[in-house]
């Protein structure tokens, strides 16, 4: 399903200020330089040069070559942010919530500048804030709204600390925490990491399986949770159907699965489970997660597990960029989240 958060005009920010200055010229001169100095940064040459290289638009099939023809390799875009962990209060130690705000914003006008085919947010969008969470969400979708294509958005630990569930996902257009979708040949399938925890859907079955967790004590702690048995067998039907039609997949959950990819204290509370049930299935490509903010990443067993950083503990910023090809996928990253190349012996 795609969560549309579109608002019908996303113009009218950054124009008006330099138009109506009375240094008319000097304010053009300034904004052209710094348009120049934005595009020639080197993430931007990077993603450029991948689009100028292959000189194709994103999202489109391969095609056959004639001999002696050089075959442009095809690949499409997604925008990559994790725990933006926005609220309108003051800084604690490094989390500096209110400034994500303006971090998000520079992320989606980078975005805005590619052809993207939606962006993946990977949890943990709002810190909580008591009874203000729910206009905190408002603030933050509000610049997410401006990104020109959809978002698909991963349900974090922050995400329902201090708003219901229901309410969450309603604010996000989705029916389910957990869902999968096709594109050009890619499975991705995001999971609910939350859906055995302190915040399960109340007097569920996984509400009362999260209580013998939160019982045992450490290293179950309250800001984790787990794949609940439900969501387990439709993990293990998804996959099972990806590798019968030969799609190679891209798990995506709010929390690490690898503690070679992250602190262990911030894992799945199954995580030896899922992680059995993804690298059996033989047609996992990569793990991605957030919630881990300085972030991490091993390869194991076929499968590159990325940790994205944090936006809300990155100074100078934290979005990234994949390009996923058929057989390999770079992430081309801005601030904190260092650039990869994603390839498969
Ligand atoms: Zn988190």
């Amino acid at each position: 399903m795609l969560t549309c958060l579109r608002l019908p005009d996303a113009t009218g920010w950054l124009p008006a200020k330099v138009l109506s200055s009375p240094n008319l010229a000097r304010r053009s001169w300034l904004s052209k330089s710094l348009a120049l100095a934005f595009l020639l940064h080197p993430f931007w040459l990077a993603v450029g040069g991948g689009l100028y290289l292959h000189a194709e638009p994103s999202g489109i099939a391969d095609h056959p070559a004639s001999p002696g023809q050089v075959v442009a390799q095809s690949f499409f875009n997604v925008a990559v942010v994790a725990d933006v962990q926005y609220a309108d209060k003051p800084a604690v130690g490094n989390r500096a919530y209110a400034a994500s705000q303006s971090k998000f914003q520079e992320a989606v006008i980078a975005f805005n500048q590619q052809e993207l085919v939606f962006g993946l947010d990977l949890g943990d969008l709002i810190d909580g804030n008591r009874e203000k969470s729910a206009t905190d969400l408002q603030t933050i979708m509000a610049v997410g709204n401006q990104l020109k294509v959809p978002w698909r958005h991963v349900i974090g630990n922050h995400c329902l600390g201090e708003m219901a569930r229901s309410d969450v996902l309603k604010a996000h257009g989705m029916t389910n925490a957990y869902y999968s979708f096709d594109y050009e040949g890619w499975r991705f399938v995001v999971l609910d990491g939350m859906d055995v925890s302190h915040w399960s859907e109340p007097d569920s079955f996984e509400a009362r399986l999260s209580v013998e967790y939160e019982r045992k004590g450490p290293p179950f702690y309250l800001f984790n949770g787990a794949v609940g048995p439900r969501q387990m067998a439709w993990l293990r039907d998804t996959l099972q159907s990806a590798s019968r039609r030969g799609l190679p997949v891209i798990v995506c959950c709010h929390l690490p699965t690898l503690a070679a990819a992250s602190n262990p204290g911030l894992l799945l509370w199954n995580h030896p489970q899922v992680l059995r049930i993804i690298e059996n299935s033989k047609c996992v490509r990569a793990y991605f997660a957030g919630h881990d903010h300085p972030g991490g990443y091993a390869f194991q067993r076929g499968i590159h597990h990325v940790t994205f950083p944090g936006m809300v503990e990155s100074p100078a910023n934290a979005y990234a960029i994949l390009k996923v090809y058929k057989n390999r996928i770079e992430i081309l990253g801005a601030g904190q989240i260092p650039s990869r190349n994603l390839t498969w012996p």
